[in-house]
């Protein structure tokens, strides 16, 4: 999709902070970070949102949490992370191409605000 701004991160015609890509997915770090750790794991593929992903996108998520899974050991933050999908505005979700956060390196609290 030419104007989804992740699209561009995966085209590499926009910079970012990767630090994991694979065939199907790519990992940044965010611009605006909500914890020490915080990382966006979004598939090359783009869907807008949890909404609008289908049975055969079931794997390509899999990958996504375990690719955040992996993640989380390589950054040391498997005391307690969190991963979180936003979905839709109300959720807060303001680029709408999937993406899981990966945050950790800090307490959190629950219920999530
Ligand atoms: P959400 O609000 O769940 O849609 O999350 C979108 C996230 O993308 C936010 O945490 C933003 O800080 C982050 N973000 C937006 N633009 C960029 C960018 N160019 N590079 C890295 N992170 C970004």
């Amino acid at each position: 999709m030419t104007s989804c701004i992740f699209c561009k991160i995966v085209a590499k015609e926009m910079p970012a902070k990767i630090v994991y890509e694979d065939d199907t997915s790519v990992a940044f770090l965010d611009i605006n970070p909500q914890a020490p750790v915080h990382i966006l794991v979004i598939p090359r593929k783009h869907f807008a949102s949890a909404e609008e992903t289908e049975e055969a996108d079931a794997p390509v998520i899999g990958h996504l949490h375990r690719v955040a899974a992996k993640l989380a050991q390589e950054f040391k933050i498997t005391d307690g992370y969190r991963i979180v999908l936003n979905t839709g505005r109300g959720a807060g979700q303001s680029v709408f191409h999937f993406h899981l956060h990966l945050l950790g390196g800090r307490i959190f609290h629950w219920p999530a605000g």
